[in-house]
């Protein structure tokens, strides 16, 4: 049996990944802080032998013995990375050098959970791996797209100085159940603003595109990255590549909510960039992986998602 650390566990895409490696048999040791995951969404893994959640921040070292490790931990939505952005770096660059050092002591397999976002607001269209992308240093963005690349370069530093096996992972938009409701991340909030009859609120003039991917697919393309041969590091981009607007995104909510809301346009952030959609000729190469799940029918299981938890809720304020 393999025993697998999963930092960052008890969140969104961590606990599905979780629980994929607990239904293939292995044992899971969760690490996580609880910053924007929570146990509920590990809570059903409880009772099961195989599973641990830790309460740790990898931004302090961790002595434990494992065979793998999916490097997961830091908050994902630019609301919440920006809420403290000196702790996302320091996650991102100490939780990389944590982790990286703890598979250098045992000789694990380590995963990093990279991001499109190293790419910035490119200039290449699709965005291929060989692209460096265009970030600015020092904007409200940086925390998180110069963590990441930063931790990319300690990856590859670890792999080239102490033959670390290693896998980079540049993760495209991802949505799917279990996403926080209040995450600030587009895909939620427009279901939870539709369901709950409020105005969807569209950031400039919503002719910026994104490409979506299930959480099903992304984690598939996870698990097919950490079991590929020893000399395929990556990066490699998992991604769908259908790219949307965040209007056409907005009215495809709209109709499969079968909401009224009315579509409202507030100021776009600063450095969000205009384009993003991965080109996965690598992964279907390497990875022999694409994507399945189509927008509609991801949205659909999402919208049933947030329609449960979003009654459950009211439930509550009335009783
Ligand atoms: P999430 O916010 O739901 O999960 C992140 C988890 O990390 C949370 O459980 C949080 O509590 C934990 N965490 C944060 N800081 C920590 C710390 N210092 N120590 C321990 N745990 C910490 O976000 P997610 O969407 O599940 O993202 C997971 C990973 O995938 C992140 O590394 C993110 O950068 C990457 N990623 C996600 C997407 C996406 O679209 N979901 C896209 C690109 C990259
Ligand atoms: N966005 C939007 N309305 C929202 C939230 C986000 O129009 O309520 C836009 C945002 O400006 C960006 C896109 O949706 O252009 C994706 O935003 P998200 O935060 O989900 O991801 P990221 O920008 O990190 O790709």
């Amino acid at each position: 049996m393999k025993r697998v650390l999963v930092t960052g566990g008890a969140g969104f895409l961590g606990s599905h990944l979780c629980d994929r490696l607990i239904a293939r048999g292995d044992d899971v040791l969760c690490a996580d802080n609880f910053f924007t995951g929570s146990k509920r969404n590990v809570s059903h893994l409880f009772t099961h032998p195989h599973f641990e959640l830790m309460r740790h921040d990898v931004t302090f070292p961790l002595y434990v013995e494992v065979d793998q490790i999916f490097n997961l931990a830091c908050p994902a939505s630019p609301v919440h990375y920006q809420f403290d952005p000196v702790q996302t770096t320091k996650t991102s660059v100490h939780g990389a050098i944590n982790m990286l050092g703890l598979a250098k002591r045992v000789r694990a397999r380590i995963l990093q959970a990279s991001t499109s976002e190293v790419y910035g607001d490119p200039e290449v269209h699709p965005q291929p791996e060989e692209y460096w992308g265009k970030v600015n240093p020092i904007g409200v963005r940086s925390c998180y797209d110069e963590g990441k690349r930063c931790a990319e370069t300690l990856f590859f530093d670890y792999h080239r100085q102490h033959n670390l096996e290693i896998k980079v992972m540049r993760i495209f938009n991802t949505y799917g159940p279990r996403m926080h409701p209040n995450d600030g991340r587009v895909v939620s909030n427009f279901i939870v603003q539709a369901l709950k009859g409020e105005d969807i609120s569209i950031y400039g003039d919503g002719q910026q595109t994104r490409s979506f991917c299930y959480v099903d697919d992304l984690i598939e393309g996870m698990l097919c990255m950490m079991d590929s041969p020893a000399e395929f590091t990556g990066p490699v981009n998992v991604g769908n590549p259908g790219e949307f607007t965040m209007l056409q995104l907005a009215e495809e909510v709209l109709r499969l909510t079968g909401s009224r809301s009315k579509l409202i346009f507030k100021p776009l952030p600063q450095d969000d960039p205009r384009q993003r959609k991965p080109d996965i000729a690598l992964a279907q190469e390497k990875l022999g992986w694409q994507p399945r799940v189509s927008l509609e029918d991801g949205l659909k299981e999402t919208i049933e998602y947030f329609r449960g938890i979003i009654e459950h809720a009211d439930f509550a304020t009335r009783s």
